[in-house]
């Protein structure tokens, strides 16, 4: 939809049917939020989440290539509970945009680097266990970090995510993206089989846990060489960087979602190492990094316009509010 013809929009899903994610996110923060509102001892966080993200205000931007016209977020505030639906998918967005961004750097120091995704597993444990599965996974990769076999790696992105059991248990894995030297598929090659007992001594388990290795595929060496690294990497960057836990788990059962907030309480979710350290800049997390995640504004003129998009709980849709637009204070 146009600048211009406006008149009957009334949500921001008529404006920009791509925007629809935002309905989604809000809504299950609302029905996240509403589980730490029926707990006593998370009431603050239903609190926090209620004012989460409830005013979003668009700008439309200019590409002058194409010339087209789009309304892209520009303000909104953000509450930044761990689990919030819409913290989590900002967050996401903006580590993915974070990477892509310092890639190019990267793939000029290390042109002949390649890239290798790594889930580690764990057997499923008691959701009141999970905080001390938790340290155990830490301590394990810490262990597996310091094995020849990983000395290849040159950087590393490691998420955890747990997922929900149907028995109620849960399923904690860590997903890490590597980057790896060229070495690694020659003549460091360690076989699947391989990876499987070396975490398995890391973890001090008697089973063989669960292990899935797969190398990025990227082409040989050519000019294209950055684009196609970046094609590449979209699926893998997306899995690593993607939420700590489903929102659709977090709704199924509420006394399982309850207790994993207590037995993750303060604890970090994502780790770096390596070349990849700092690329993902985990201490800076504004309510503007988050707003403009998955902005990429280059080419793209600002021209000051701010449009408010209310949340509204009952139809479970961002509308329209004129009364709240106001213009770009930079401008
Ligand atoms: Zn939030």
């Amino acid at each position: 939809m146009s600048n211009n013809n406006n008149n009957k929009a009334l949500y921001l899903t008529d404006y920009n049917a791509n925007d629809k994610p935002w309905d989604d996110h809000r809504g299950e923060c609302d029905d996240v939020g509403g589980l730490y509102a029926a707990a006593a001892d998370f009431e603050r966080y239903a609190v926090r989440m209620a004012d989460c993200s409830c005013l979003l205000r668009f700008g439309w931007s200019n590409n002058a290539e194409t010339g087209e016209t789009r309304l892209r977020l520009r303000e909104a505030i953000f509450c930044r509970v761990r689990n919030c639906p819409v913290c989590q998918w900002r967050r996401s967005l903006m580590w993915q945009a974070r990477f892509y961004q310092s890639l190019p750097k990267i793939v000029e120091v290390y042109p002949s680097a390649r890239w290798v995704f790594l889930t580690l597993t764990i057997r499923n444990c008691e959701i009141s266990e999970l905080g001390s599965t938790l340290n155990a996974m830490n301590i394990a990769f810490k262990k597996m970090t310091k094995r020849k076999e990983f000395k290849p790696v040159l950087g590393w992105i490691r998420t955890v995510e747990v997922t929900r059991g149907k028995d109620g248990s849960a399923h904690p894995h860590f997903h890490t993206l590597m980057m790896v030297s060229p070495s690694w598929f020659k003549r460091d090659y360690v076989k699947h089989s391989r990876w499987i007992s070396i975490w398995q001594e890391c973890l001090r388990v008697s089973y063989e846990p669960n292990v899935d290795i797969r190398p990025v595929k990227t082409k040989k060496f050519d000019e294209e060489r950055f684009e196609s690294i970046t094609t590449a990497l979209q699926g893998v960057v997306a899995e690593t960087l993607k939420y700590a836990v489903k929102p659709s788990d977090m709704t199924k059962d509420s006394s399982w979602f309850l207790e994993l907030t207590r037995q993750t309480f303060k604890r970090r979710f994502v780790a770096t190492g390596g070349i990849l350290k700092n690329v993902l800049k985990l201490e800076e997390e504004s309510d503007a990094d988050l707003a403009l995640a998955d902005n990429v504004p280059d080419g793209e003129a600002d021209d000051g316009s701010r449009l408010a998009f209310a949340w509204e709980s009952t139809e479970r849709h961002y509308k329209r509010s004129p009364k709240q637009d106001k213009q770009s204070e930079n401008k």
